[in-house]
């Protein structure tokens, strides 16, 4: 395929080329280094994670988060299609919106290439059904406690969501606090069903 010569598969932590498109894009260098996330791991806080945030594929989701290495987002989005989870009878999908100050420093919404590259035929992608009203303190080194005392009243929907089933995507988890916060926000504002999806999840 063009696209192939194009966009050649690589690794996503290192860049070395790989023979073929592979579910894990990783080369045999880096594969090894990266942990499953264990089954037991998988779900946290009423949401579910693919991927242990570790090593590579930690690696990369930073480059495409911090460092603007957008061309990543295609390779990771991929990966969330591995998730049972995604496939099922949503009304839409719902990327994790960012504080619209963070949107603009930032210039993307990185839940927001992670979704469109992640999303089933059939499915729609709807990131205006969730608004993120309320900065928030970053998270890092806070409790599971912390961080939902930080997080409440962050986010919000409007009646455009009653009766649907929705699903939100992040790309990393940790206590799954600001994914149920966004759940809390969709069912307050009557969402029929709403459940969470990142693809990877930081055990620290
Ligand atoms: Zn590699």
């Amino acid at each position: 395929m063009l696209a192939d010569l194009l966009f050649p598969p690589v690794c996503v932590a290192c860049r070395r080329l790989l023979r073929g498109p592979q579910a894990l894009p990783l080369c045999s260098l880096c594969r090894p280094e990266q942990q499953p996330l264990p089954p037991a791991q998988r779900h946290v806080g009423g949401v579910e994670a693919v991927h242990a945030y570790h090593g590579p594929l930690a690696r990369a989701v930073a480059a495409l988060k911090y460092e603007g290495q957008l061309e990543l987002a295609g390779p990771l989005g991929r990966l969330l299609a591995a998730a049972d989870l995604l496939h099922r009878d949503w009304d839409a999908l719902i990327p994790v919106p960012l504080h619209p100050w963070r949107a603009l420093l930032r210039g993307y919404n990185q839940a927001a290439l992670l979704a469109r590259w992640a999303l089933p035929a059939g499915h729609r992608l709807r990131p205006r059904l969730l608004r993120r009203v309320r900065a928030t303190a970053p998270q890092t080194g806070q409790d599971a406690a912390a961080r939902r005392r930080n997080l409440e009243g962050a986010f919000a929907a409007g009646p455009a969501v009653a009766g649907l089933r929705l699903l939100v995507l992040d790309d990393v988890t940790t206590t799954g606090a600001t994914l149920a916060a966004c759940i809390t926000a969709l069912r307050a504002a009557g969402a029929r069903e709403a459940a969470g999806l990142a693809l990877l999840r930081s055990l620290a």
